[in-house]
């Protein structure tokens, strides 16, 4: 039975619900009254229900319209910057069986391998050099090879290097579905968001994608979150991987887990990442009968941003620079960068033979590469880190999206970071360009005096000095 407020996974994902959702969503596809209701609500910037999202997802009426007020929210809430970010993988032994990724237990084709503290300094001193700021730690579970304490010691290290003018200022964790007490400890360890996707919420598919080991429990893995929250981390980030069951279900499933936390805690989730099945060693998208076309992952991109205007939303090197084009214009305010998806592959390059990756990246540009060509589109690279620095977390966080306070912040934050980025690892190209959107977008800064501050800090990180942060 379906309760949005239930601690129990098959109720507030109920089954039945999504069907009767999609049904619903069938059969009101062509009914123009209730489509440009649904588009009008939306237009009041306060988010969708999973039933009316569903329902603009199934139609193909107003295709145009849902993409200018994606567009309209994106601009309203998020103005022009785009925060990067890079994954950095930990460790790839895994004890799960998932079909569609390669760490899984029984893939004897890759080279399994584990950082050390001190490989992780040289990973991460890599990043820094890069000009990264906010990373994503990634692991396979195993509770012998990276037990929690593994994974704690080395946020405390990454946090620990200060390389040059480089800081990881932002560790956001994605590691497998733990308990409460886990979640305490990686509070206590500074993290920013936890992170941890669905792939899919179909629980008949889902338990046969993960036909072994602790990840095949689907109530666990999907009341995650729950206890992440109850263990005091506010920011949450969800995501499906689109391709493994039907989109629409997943998307309605994805909103639905949103209305949940929503419902319990005061606020949804941080950010909702999109990504979408890719090829892998031993995985072949086609092999996966539910492939989601390109058409259709822009819609999915648009209609998230109107259902939930106050949820980042990531997109990763998965996606090609096209598709990443447009999916930015349509609601995506999170990106990564010059990703490597192996183990140790910052500092150093892979070898072929290894091969352990975990999916094959299709944007391989370098991260000055692609803040020169988010510059040219208009955009402002952020570095920015500062909201959980500064205790913004949360329904805080949420408050100051929703009154529109956040503008302020986030427009001088990406100016600050953009400029230390400039200063420390841009080239000649990006450097000039940087500095002119610099200068052109100080005035969308809304307030004056964040303003006029925010050129002081501009002229004090010219004399060396740096993060400055609202
Ligand atoms: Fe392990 Fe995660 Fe890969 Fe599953 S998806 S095999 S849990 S690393
Ligand atoms: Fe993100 Fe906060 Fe920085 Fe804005 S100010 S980019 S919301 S961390």
């Amino acid at each position: 039975m379906y309760n949005a407020r239930s601690s129990k996974a098959v109720e507030f994902i109920d089954h039945r619900e999504i069907l009767d959702t999609l049904e619903y969503a069938r059969k009101n596809k062509d009914n123009r009254e209730l489509l440009l209701q649904i588009i009008n609500k939306a237009k009041e910037y306060k988010g969708l229900s999973h039933r009316e999202a569903a329902v603009l997802l199934e139609s193909q009426e107003y295709n145009l319209q849902i993409e200018e007020l994606a567009k309209q929210i994106k601009e309203k809430f998020y103005g022009k910057r785009i925060v990067m970010f890079a994954p950095l993988y930990l460790s790839n032994y895994c004890v799960n069986g998932c079909t569609y990724c390669p760490y899984h237990f029984k893939n004897e084709n890759i080279r399994r391998k584990k950082l050390s503290q001190e490989e992780i300094r040289r990973e991460v001193i890599a990043l820094q050099d890069m000009g990264h700021k906010r990373l994503a730690l990634e692991t396979g579970e195993d509770p012998v090879n990276s037990p929690i304490e593994y994974i704690l010691e080395s946020i405390k290290t990454i946090y620990s290097i200060k390389h040059k003018n480089g800081a990881i200022r932002r560790v956001n964790v994605n590691i497998a579905a733990t308990s409460t007490e886990n979640y305490e400890k990686l509070k206590e360890a500074g993290i920013g968001t936890y992170i941890l996707f669905q792939e899919t919420y179909h629980k008949e598919s889902y338990e046969k994608l993960h036909p072994t080991g602790p990840k095949h429990d689907y109530n666990y893995h999907t009341e995650s979150m729950d206890r992440a929250m109850s263990a005091g981390i506010d920011d949450v980030g969800v995501g499906v991987l689109f391709g493994l069951y039907s989109y629409s279900y997943d998307l309605v499933g994805l909103l639905m887990h949103a209305e949940h936390l929503e419902a319990v805690f005061g606020f949804g989730p941080h950010t909702v990442s999109v990504p979408r099945i890719r090829r892998a060693a031993g995985v072949n998208p086609k092999d996966f009968e539910h492939a989601v076309s390109d058409d259709v992952f822009s819609k999915i991109v648009a209609i998230i941003r109107i259902a939930v205007p106050y949820t980042g939303m990531i997109v990763s090197t998965r996606e090609d620079e096209q598709t990443r084009e447009r999916v930015l214009s349509l609601g995506i305010s999170q990106i990564s960068g010059a990703s490597s998806t192996s183990v140790g592959g910052y500092a150093e390059k892979e070898k072929a033979e290894d091969n352990s990756a975990q999916f094959e990246v299709i944007d391989n540009r370098s991260l000055d590469e692609i803040v020169g060509w988010l510059l040219r589109l208009g955009y402002v690279p952020s570095f920015c880190t500062a909201c959980y620095r500064q205790g913004r977390t949360g329904d805080r966080f949420m408050t100051m999206v929703k009154n529109g306070q956040i503008a302020n912040i986030c427009q001088a934050n990406s100016l600050i970071t953009l400029k230390e980025y400039l200063n420390d690892y841009a080239g000649e190209a990006t450097k000039a360009s940087g500095e002119k959107v610099i200068s052109d977008q100080l005035e969308y800064i809304p307030s004056p005096k964040i303003r006029e501050k925010t050129e002081a800090f501009l002229q004090q990180i010219n004399n060396g000095e740096r993060d400055f942060r609202f």
